[in-house]
């Protein structure tokens, strides 16, 4: 899977895009071509590959997309009592993310500790929901 995104951040080993939120096995980076000028002041100039990694995924506060999974999975952890295991919780909370399909960093959403509880607990509300739907 890959996707053009700009921005993203590492998660369970992977790259995950701050936008869409897809999981990529690496990093994204592009390639463009820097003109050097040589040292002897010369007008003589090469080219120079200049590899530009994708940026971490940052809010205006300063909160990495990282960061703010951590805290969903944190609070998955607690509120599942342990019965959602950390790996699973991660998973989880990136598919969250996807779902409510808002980009990391974006105006739609606070992007601090106290929304990635309440994204979580609004989640968790419609858990109880779909058990007694399948009952
Ligand atoms: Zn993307």
């Amino acid at each position: 899977m890959t996707c053009k995104h700009e921005h993203g951040d590492t998660l369970l080993g992977m790259w995950v895009c701050g936008q869409c939120y897809k999981k990529l096995h690496e990093r994204p980076r592009t390639y463009r071509m820097e003109r050097t000028t040589e040292p002897d002041g010369s007008d003589r100039r090469s080219l120079r590959q200049i590899v530009v990694h994708c940026p971490i995924s940052t809010a205006e506060c300063g909160v990495t997309l990282r960061m703010f999974v951590t805290w969903m999975v944190a609070r998955l952890v607690v509120l599942t009592r342990g019965e959602m295991p950390h790996d699973e919780a991660l998973d989880y909370s990136i598919g969250i993310l996807e779902m409510l399909g808002d980009e990391f960093g974006g105006d739609a959403t606070v992007w601090d500790r106290e929304s990635a509880y309440e994204i979580v607990a609004e989640d968790m509300r419609y858990w109880d929901a779909d058990e007694c739907q399948s009952n």
